[in-house]
């Protein structure tokens, strides 16, 4: 589902994730491994505050493995915990409430030096823009299918808690914020890992923005995809190869462009192109 959203929506977003702040000890903050950058929320550092906060890069599966660890320095260098996971199997999901853990000792700790003798579990709350995986990840750590998939913005209802294990808790709605798309190159990005509908951006300018990142980044897994011997530099002319290689064709046989542009952002969606990522630190 594609959300619009206009300065008032973003102000409304906002409240909601700082009302919902207030009932946590912990934010879970998620993006897409494959744009760790790109899919985050330009305002989330100040929303956020100071709340302690872990980073999940999520489809990590989808991402290459290397840029991830690098990703994984960076934020580091930055102190900020980062965790790839992916929500969809599962794997690294349960790393998530022993970080939370260590991250919340010094805060129950305190706790109980107060004499706060039942340590109670800790509460958590899920932020991110649309499509990085917040129900998916509710719902495995939850264990069960609790979390709506897709987002109901403007549906307000009691909060409720689930647990996850006996140590911690989740809102069951999380916090959905805006990505930062006053940026072209991050829309183009939102677009290519389909964050964002196919209709918002055109959608050869699209194929063109993912086409050209991978003759730079991945052009060995281009070639091999649509059975290039080079990558001509000519972006037209590469239209017309792969169109023609993939039967890309309108009526007289010329390339369609728009067909050619659909199929490869197809391929890099469902890993044709294997693990891509198009954020670099
Ligand atoms: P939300 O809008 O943030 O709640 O995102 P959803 O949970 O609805 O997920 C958006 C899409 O991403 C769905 O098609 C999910 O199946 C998919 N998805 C979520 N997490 C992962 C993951 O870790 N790996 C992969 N490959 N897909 C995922």
């Amino acid at each position: 589902m594609t959300i619009q959203w206009f300065p008032g929506h973003m102000a409304k977003a906002k409240r909601e994730v700082t009302e919902k702040l207030k009932l946590i000890d912990i934010v879970f903050e998620l993006v897409d491994a494959r744009i760790p950058i790109s899919s985050r929320n330009p305002l989330i550092d100040e929303i956020v505050a100071n709340k302690p906060r872990i980073m999940l890069l999520n489809k990590a599966d989808m991402a290459d493995p290397d840029v991830t660890k690098q990703w994984i320095d960076f934020f580091a260098a930055q102190q900020i915990e980062a965790l790839a996971i992916d929500s969809q199997s599962g794997a690294g999901v349960k790393q998530i409430v022993e970080v939370a853990k260590e991250k919340l000792r010094p805060k129950f700790e305190k706790m109980l030096a107060k004499g706060i003798k039942r340590p109670r579990a800790m509460r958590a709350l899920i932020v991110g823009i649309p499509n990085v995986g917040k129900s998916t990840l509710i719902n495995r750590l939850a264990g069960k299918h609790i979390a709506k998939t897709g987002d109901t913005p403007g549906v307000t209802k009691a909060q409720q808690w689930i647990k996850v294990g006996k140590e911690l808790e989740l809102l069951d709605t999380p916090g959905i914020l805006w990505p930062k798309f006053e940026d072209e190159e991050v829309g183009l990005k939102l677009a290519t890992t389909g964050a964002i509908k196919d209709t918002i951006l055109n959608l050869q300018d699209v194929a063109v923005y993912a086409l050209r990142f991978l003759a730079i980044y991945y052009p060995d897994r281009l070639k091999e995809r649509y059975v290039l011997s080079h990558i001509p530099e000519d972006i037209v002319q590469l239209f017309d190869e792969i169109g023609k290689k993939r039967g890309c064709l309108a009526a007289g046989g010329v390339v369609d462009y728009d067909k050619v542009a659909e199929l490869v952002l197809r391929d890099i969606r469902t890993e044709k192109l294997g693990r891509l990522s198009f954020d670099r630190p």
